[in-house]
């Protein structure tokens, strides 16, 4: 079950309009629009290639934006990319510390990259809630493939951000690292940071989204609550998410030649 979603805000915290991505003649997403508002967490699903991981690298940065308009916490990601970055956390899938930087180090880099002053008690927080204690001096080379994804967290929750962009975050987590991540972003969001979770794992998508952004070949196909997905996409009123999934990205591939469905939260 979906949480509902938090009262609606002034300003988004992330706004995404007509955001197209090109890989040379290849177009990996087609005219996105979404907004993710502050304390939300948006959960965002799609099959493999519908460009999640393309959007996600673009909105932080990773990747140019070749088309549209991303604006975070009221800034222009291409005008004001500074002030837009530094709003911005990224846990990436796999991700790849300093090989030659401890983890202790990686704390006070983000510390200082994002202008954090007394982040010293907070740091050591993260490094317990997270179960890094242990491996402070160890070097990012050294790290486990856990191991990475929570100091991946740990930098994260440090900066501050007001979005927060998660690609599986999950993966790699023992039960207990999982237990603890959930209910940090759960934390994260009650505290006002606005998150998109990217991840095939629809039960975490269930059990922690606001709303659900269905992405198939680059398009949107669905945004809203599991209410409304289940009111729109499903003949069914106690359809699971993955029911909803299955049927909105396996009717767009078995029509694929045929326009979508006008009205309701199709889009
Ligand atoms: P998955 O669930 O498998 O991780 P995804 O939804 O994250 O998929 P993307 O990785 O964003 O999908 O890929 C979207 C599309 O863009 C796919 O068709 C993919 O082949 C293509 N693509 C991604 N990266 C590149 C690249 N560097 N060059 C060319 N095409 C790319």
């Amino acid at each position: 079950m979906t949480l509902p979603p938090p009262p609606p805000t002034a300003r988004p915290a992330l706004r995404v309009r007509h955001f197209c991505k090109r890989y040379d003649d290849f177009l990996a997403v087609d005219g996105l629009d979404f907004d993710v508002t502050p304390g939300e967490i948006l959960g965002l699903v799609g099959p493999n290639g519908a460009g999640k991981t393309t959007t996600l690298r673009s909105i932080v940065g990773v990747l140019p934006i070749q088309e549209g308009v991303v604006e975070v916490d009221g800034h222009d990601l291409v005008q004001d990319e500074v002030a837009a970055k530094r709003a911005l956390a990224w846990v990436p899938e796999d991700p790849q510390p300093f090989e030659t930087l401890t983890v202790a180090e990686h704390l006070e880099f983000t510390a200082r990259l994002y202008r954090r002053e007394d982040w010293h008690a907070e740091a050591e927080r993260l490094l317990e809630r997270f179960e890094l204690v242990e491996k402070r001096d160890a070097l990012g080379g050294e790290l486990s493939r856990g191991m990475r994804q929570k100091l991946a967290f740990c930098n994260a929750w440090l900066s501050r951000p007001k979005v927060v962009l998660m690609d599986e975050p999950l993966s790699g987590l023992d039960p207990r690292g999982i237990r603890s991540a959930k209910q940090a972003i759960r934390e994260l969001a009650a505290e006002g940071v606005a998150v998109i979770l990217s991840s095939h794992l629809l039960e975490l998508i269930e059990a922690l989204a606001h709303r659900i952004l269905i992405l198939d070949r680059g398009r949107r196909v669905f945004l809203g609550t599991l209410a409304e997905a289940r009111a729109t996409l499903s003949p069914d009123a106690n359809s699971s998410l993955e029911e909803i999934f299955l049927a909105a990205t396996g009717e767009r591939r078995e029509a694929s030649a045929e326009p979508e469905p006008e009205g309701g939260a199709w889009s």
